[in-house]
Order: structure tokens, then sequence, then C-alpha cells
């Protein structure tokens, strides 16, 4: 019996239960089905389109080293997928299970339409760790809390690591198709840093990363200027990786590499709390700040877009993004709590340009990031709690290596002033080619007043629906 394996965020052959099931009936046939919604719509990037058609070519030399092939189709899913299982004479169609509300609609449409062919519609595990049906609390009900969330999460035991196989019969005689290219997709060209894409590549760096770097991660990995995180998000995000292989791997190393674990344990939260929540990808987790009233200055957008806000470290970040593709943690919390509290402009604006630029785009990661950093998420991060992208600059990243490589004009600035260049003296500013104002912006808002007029606003919007008092720090 033949079955479409088709592949989606599980672009891999290592630990895939969905093709582990689809080989013990007979030949596969695997597919992949390019979307235009994704490729055009209101997540799309260029980047990440890139870095998705690389691997699927990667994708198809490794079945093609088994015995089968990759076939590509490119269309609406509910008529691509039945329209190919007919082709191959299939009597089922196996997935691997995804938690997006766009992914839900589809797999519903693609499995009706299956059905009235009378071809089976499969889902098997495959993209978490946990599924979202395993965590709950003591009465049953799904945790939305990260702290009580992963003490349930850590004591569930892992499931066995699937081999990959070394044959795959496939299904000869199908038009294969062809997998496209950004042009022809009608894509701008993406970053010149795209990772190497593909399963292989991304065994590499979780070795890498593995073999050494893991060890030292709860030391290094908030440092910007030091490599002391994994670089596997997009491997994970399109199932290059699992990640229950990847946490497998992790616990049995003889170091500790709890928080690590712990990291990998977010992204299963935030997946969790999409399928259970649906929609947080419209409105603050958190009620009391649906009606915050937001500003309206597209100018300081794009000087946030840009990095011309004139501090250092917001400016580096944004600019490593529109560069790479690709944003440290610690810079992506900078700059995300930068545009919500110091510019008070909606976190949505910040969360749709994350989207186009970055790799490992995840709106389930994104969301649940930009939500926290904004303080309307689900988790325990007070409103009152605003990063200061001064302290910030000066503890993540010390001898500012990370601002000097992004940001040029700063590259004679001596270390003392680098992290508020304003303060400079204008003979500092004459002898550092940095003249504020001209050669580099001035800070767009004051970061005092603005973390005062923060707090007054979201202040006012919580005591619109709650009577707690709150408490101040800063960080
Ligand atoms: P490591 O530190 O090595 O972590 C290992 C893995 O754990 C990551 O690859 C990732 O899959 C997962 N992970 C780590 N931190 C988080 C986290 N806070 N939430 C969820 N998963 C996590 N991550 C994405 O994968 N896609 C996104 O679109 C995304 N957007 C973000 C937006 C904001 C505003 C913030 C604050 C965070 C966002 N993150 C996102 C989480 C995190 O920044 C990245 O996963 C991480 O920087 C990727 O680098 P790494 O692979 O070296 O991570």
């Amino acid at each position: 019996m033949t079955t479409v394996l088709w592949f989606r965020r599980d672009l891999r052959l290592h630990d895939h239960p969905a093709l582990t099931a689809a080989l013990e009936t007979g030949p596969v046939a695997p597919l992949f089905v390019i979307d235009p919604p994704l490729v055009h719509g209101r997540w799309a990037s260029p980047n990440r389109t890139a870095f998705l058609l690389a691997t699927l070519h990667e994708l198809d030399a490794a079945l093609r080293e088994r015995g089968a092939r990759l076939h590509i189709r490119l269309g609406n899913p509910t008529r691509e997928v039945p329209q190919f299982a007919r082709e191959a004479g299939a009597q089922r169609v196996i997935v691997t299970r995804d938690y997006t509300p766009y992914s839900r609609r589809r797999d519903a449409a693609v499995a009706r339409a299956l059905e009235a062919l009378g071809i089976a519609f499969h889902t098997r595990r495959g993209l978490l760790v946990h599924e979202p049906e395993e965590i709950r609390n003591a009465t049953g009900k799904p945790i939305a809390v990260f702290t009580p969330f992963y003490r349930v999460w850590q004591t569930l035991p892992l499931r066995p690591l699937h081999p990959s196989p070394a044959h795959i019969p496939g299904a000869p005689g199908l038009d294969p198709g062809e997998i496209p290219t950004p042009a022809s997709l009608g894509l701008p060209r993406p970053v010149d840093a795209l990772p190497a894409a593909g399963e292989t590549a991304a065994r590499a760096r979780l070795q890498r990363f593995l073999a050494g770097p893991v060890c030292t991660y709860a030391e290094t990995r908030d440092r910007l200027d030091l490599p002391g995180t994994s670089r596997i998000s997009q491997d994970l995000h399109l199932g290059l990786l699992s990640p229950v292989e990847v946490v497998t791997r992790a616990r049995t190393l003889g170091c500790d590499t709890a928080k690590f674990v712990a990291e990998v344990a977010w992204r299963d939260f935030y997946h969790h709390i999409l399928w259970h929540h649906p929609r947080v990808l419209h409105e603050p987790f958190q009620a009391a700040f649906r009606s915050l009233p937001w500003r309206n200055a597209p100018a300081h957008f794009t000087a946030w877009a840009t990095g011309q806000t004139g501090y250092p470290l917001v400016d580096a970040a944004m600019r490593e993004l529109a560069a790479t593709g690709y944003l440290h943690n610690r810079a992506r919390m900078v700059v995300a709590s930068f545009l919500a509290k110091d510019l008070l402009l909606d976190w949505r604006l910040g969360e749709t340009h994350f989207m186009r630029h970055l790799v490992d785009g995840d709106v389930a990661n994104n969301d649940g990031g930009w939500q926290w950093a904004a303080s309307v998420g689900t988790d325990a991060q007070p409103y009152f709690r605003i990063f200061n992208p001064v302290i910030q600059s000066k503890k993540f990243d010390p001898e500012g290596a990370y601002i000097r490589r992004w940001v040029p004009e700063l590259r004679r600035v001596p270390e003392s002033y680098l992290h508020e260049p304003w303060t400079m003296p204008p003979s500092a500013q004459e002898a550092a080619h940095c003249v504020i104002g001209h050669d580099y912006p001035p800070p767009i808002v004051d970061h005092t007043l603005a973390r005062q007029q923060a707090i007054t606003t979201y202040e006012r919007a919580r005591r619109a629906s709650a009577s707690e008092p709150p408490t101040q720090a800063d960080r």
C-alpha cells in the first residue's frame, strides 16, 4: 500500500515518527507543497523561504540516496495533496502534526478532501518534545505559566528515537515537479548570510554545540559578543532536527545542560499556548492590556527598524537582523522592550517585522517572545520591568565588540562612551570621527522619561481592569 508522506515542518529523515509509520506498509511517495500564503502572506519572509527551498534540495538528495525522491507541487494543499495522492494510488497520507491556527485549518480541510476520496489522513508527533494534551495541572487543565509548565514537562519520559532508515522504497513514475527558486516565486534576494541548509548541516551545528559550548551555555548564553548559543532555531523551526533528539542527547552529556534544555522547553510552551489559545496571534494574552493606547509614530518605527535610534545596542541588533536574518535572544529582548516600552509602539508591528526577517521566524515563539517583552503575555514579566538599553549594553557587550561590529560609525568611540555616545564631549566626538547628530543620531527618546511614561500608560490600562498597586524596578 503506497503512503504519501506530506512533509511540512519535519524536513529530516532522522527521528521521524511519520516516516517510520509510512514505511510500515510499503512504498512511500514523499511530497512537499509550496503553499502561496506561506510564501507571500502575513508572516512571509524571503530569507526563510530561501532557506526552506535550499533545504528541499538537500531533502530530495537524501531521499534519492535511499531509493525515493521528493515530489513538489505548487498551490493550495486542499487541492494539491488529494490530487497527488490519487496520482500515487495512495490509500493514506501521513503528516507530522502542526499547531498553528493556519496549519490546523489547512489540515482539517485537506483531511476532509481526502476523506471524500476514501483516502485516510494520519498525523504523528515530531515537531515538539511533548504534546499539548500531555501537560496538565492537578485539575487536568492546560498550564499557561512557564515555571509550573516546566515542572511537569521535566517529569515526562522522552519517547525512544527513531533511526534514519537506510532504504525508503519510493513510488516511481510520478511527476517529480520542480523546486522553485526564490526569483521564480517573485521573491527579493535573501541576505547573504543564510545558514547552510539541510539536515546534514543542521546535525553538524548541533554536534558542534553538544561537543563543548553546551556545557558553558548557562554562563555565556546572554553575552552578545560570544558565540554561546546553539544557533539551531531555524533547524528546529523547519524540523531539520528533532527536538526529542536534541533533548535526549543534551541530557546524556557529562555536564549540566539543564538551562539549555529549559530553553527548548520554552519552545514547547509557546506552541502549547498557541494550540490552546490561538487568539494570541491577534491580541494580548492578558485581557487587561487589550486597549493599551499605542502611539502612532511611523518615524520612530522606521528609526527602530533601520537601526537609527541613537541607542548603540538597539541599533547594532536591528542592523544585524537586517543583514543576517538572525538575532541573539538577549538582543531580541532588548529591541522588543525598546519598541513596546520606550517607544510605546504596538508590539505587533515588531512581531511582523521580525517575521519578515528572521530565518527562524516561528509564529509561536515569536508571538510568545513579543508578548513577553511587551508584558502582555502569559508569563510573569511585569510591565514595570523595562530593559534599560544602556545597562543591557554594558552588561552583555562589555567591551562593545558587538556594537562596533554592526555600527561602524561608532568603531572609534572609546569604550567609556560607547554605550552612551551622546555623553561624549565635542572634542572626543571629533577625535572619534563620530559627531552626534551628524555621523550618528542622538537618542530618539530619553530612556528615563520614556520608561516613566510607559509605566504610567500600562498602569492606567491595568488599573482600568484591576486594583493592585504596582512596585517599580529597573534592570
Ligand atoms: P539557544 O539559546 O541555543 O536555544 C536553543 C533552542 O531553544 C532555540 O533554537 C529555540 O528553538 C529554543 N528557544 C530558545 N529560547 C527560546 C524562547 N525564549 N522561546 C522559545 N523558544 C526558545 N525563537 C524562534 O525560534 N523563532 C522566533 O521567531 C523567535 N522570535 C523571538 C522574538 C522575541 C521578541 C524574543 C524575545 C525571542 C524570540 N525567539 C524566537 C526565541 C529566541 O530568541 C531564539 O529561539 C534564539 O535566540 C535562537 O537562537 P539559538 O538557536 O542559538 O538559541
